[in-house]
Formats: structure tokens, sequence, C-alpha cells
């Protein structure tokens, strides 16, 4: 089971959209996947079509203890599993903070279902909060979304620190395995000047033992397309929204990417020939993976 959680404390860069659609191609692939929304926006869980005000188990009950991750995980498509939020959520951060071992709730609850899914994919809420650490706790991989702005790499030194914390001190398997560029647009020098800032950065990182040492950048950049932004309010994923649209094409080989560490779609790489796939993301030979 590879558990990835995304994460990036600024608002607004893709990491929702990121969360529901690599999970749908993944699915769509036969990949079994489960999400787990941790954002008490629950953004994700209502881009899946999921009813985010209902009184059934989501998250919140899971972290509180009154059910069990395995009831709580609601399938939404073929493949397809969401463990929902819902507004009770912003209230946990707070009930949970006397609990000893707050921080490895989701962890323990995790352990349950090793083997029920192939991907467990996390969205986490905008913020380095006890539900960002909980996702920390759980997981052994970050991927984070990062949108072209000239602000992009502002607190990314915090959200690295936090990181790192975690690593040392709760979950020494964590890394840093990807960097994902979303709402690209390759006619901006702006995005290319933060894409090269960002590898300058991993690149000199390469040699030493910090959490995002064997980190790449996702070699499919997410193209900026209108049609990510409309799915999520009709209830569908950008492949039952616009199968063939540059979204759709993105996400899906960025799926590939993610299941076989290359690129297979020859258009997806012509799409993106202002730069040239990277080496493939760094597995974790620790994680046993089913199916
Ligand atoms: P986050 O979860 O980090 O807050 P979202 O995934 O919700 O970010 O994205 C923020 C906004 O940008 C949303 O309205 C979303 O629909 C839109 N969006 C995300 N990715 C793209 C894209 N590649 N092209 C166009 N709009 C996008
Ligand atoms: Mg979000």
């Amino acid at each position: 089971m590879r558990t990835i959680a995304v994460l990036n404390q600024k608002g607004g860069v893709g990491k929702t959209t990121t969360v529901a659609n690599v999970a749908a191609a993944l699915s769509l692939t036969g990949v079994r996947t489960l999400v787990i929304d941790l954002d008490p926006q629950a953004h994700l869980t209502i881009h899946l079509g999921a009813d985010s005000e209902t009184d059934a188990p989501g998250v919140y009950d899971v972290l509180t203890g009154s059910a069990d991750i395995g009831s709580a995980a609601i399938p939404v498509r073929e493949n397809l599993w969401v463990l929902g939020a819902s507004i009770n959520l912003v209230g946990a951060e707070s009930e949970l903070v006397n609990e000893v071992g707050r921080e490895i709730i989701l962890r323990k609850a995790l352990d349950h279902i090793r083997g029920q899914y192939d991907y467990v994919l996390i969205d986490c809420p905008p913020s380095l909060g006890l539900l960002t650490l909980n996702a920390l706790a759980a997981v052994t991989e970050v991927l984070i979304p990062v949108q072209p702005h000239f602000l992009a790499l502002q607190g990314f030194s915090r959200l690295l620190q936090t990181i790192a914390l975690v690593q040392s001190r709760i979950n020494p398997a964590l890394q840093v395995t990807a960097i994902v560029m979303c709402m690209f647009d390759s006619r901006t020098s702006l995005s290319s000047e933060v894409r090269e800032d960002i590898d300058k950065f991993l690149r000199s990182a390469r040699d030493s033992d910090a959490p995002w040492s064997k980190a790449t950048i996702v070699p499919v950049h997410i193209r900026r397309n209108i049609k990510l932004a409309e799915a999520p309010s009709y209830g569908k994923t950008i492949f039952e929204y616009e199968p063939t649209c540059n979204g759709a094409i993105d996400y899906m080989a960025m799926a590939d990417w993610l299941l076989t560490g290359t690129l297979q779609q020859p258009h997806s790489l012509s799409a993106h020939a202002d730069h040239a796939p990277s080496e493939p993301p760094p597995h974790t030979e620790t994680e046993e993976h089913e199916g």
C-alpha cells in the first residue's frame, strides 16, 4: 500500500484538484485507491460527489475514535473510496489537544486497512496543524503541489522544516518524493523560473540526509485548464467531465508516472516538450506493494 500526503500549507495551489484527479486516474487503471479528505472545507469530498453534510461517519469520527476506518470509507466509483470530511473537522484539532498520541491516530487507523488498498492519497488542509501532522505521521511519501507564482516558495522552508521534524521524531520513513507544478503556463517565464528555482533547490539537497534529498519534480506539469476548475461543481472528476482535455491528459500521465516511474504517453511528452523528463521517482522499497 503506497501512502501519499498531498501537502502545501498555501491554499489554492492545486492540492485538492490533484488528489481528486490523480486518484480518479489511478482507479480507472484498476488500482484500488482510497482518498482521505483532511480539509474541513470538504472540497475533495464534494468534488467526488460524496455528501459532506450527512451524519454518516467520516474522517472526524475516525480521529475521535467513534468510527473505524473500514466502515467510514465509502465507495464513490469503481476502485475509488473516500474517507470524507465534514465541517465538524474544524473542531477536531482542539478536541484532540489533550489526547495522548494525537499525532498518530490516523497512522494507527491506516494500520487496520493495510492491504485493502493499493494507494492512499491524503488531501491536507492549508495549515501545518494537528490534522496535517496526522497525515505526515501516517504516510511514507509527501507530494507538494506548487503553483508558479511570484511568492510560490514563500513558506516553503517552514513546510520542509515541519516535514523534517515529523521524520526525525515520529515517522523515520517519511520522504518528500515529488513536487508537482500545477496551473503551469509554459508561455510565461515565471512558470519556468519557479521550476528552475525548485530544481536548483532540490539539486543542492541531493547529497544531504534531508527527507527531500531524493525528491524530483513530476515530469508532467499540470497545465492551467479551465475544465479542471469547472468539473468540481458538477461533482465530476476530469475524466467524467471532459476526458479529452489537457487536464485529463496531464493527470492521467501523472498517475502513469506514479505507477511506473516513467512517462508513457508520447502526447503528454510532446505537450511538455519544453522540459525533459527527469529521473523516475524514488520508490519506497520498505513498503510492500500489493496488487
Ligand atoms: P488547494 O486544494 O491547494 O486549495 P485547489 O485544488 O482547490 O487548491 O485549486 C484552487 C483553485 O484552482 C480551484 O478553484 C481549482 O478548481 C483551480 N485549479 C486547480 N488546478 C487548476 C488547473 N490546472 N487549471 C485551472 N484551474 C485549476
Ligand atoms: Mg484543497
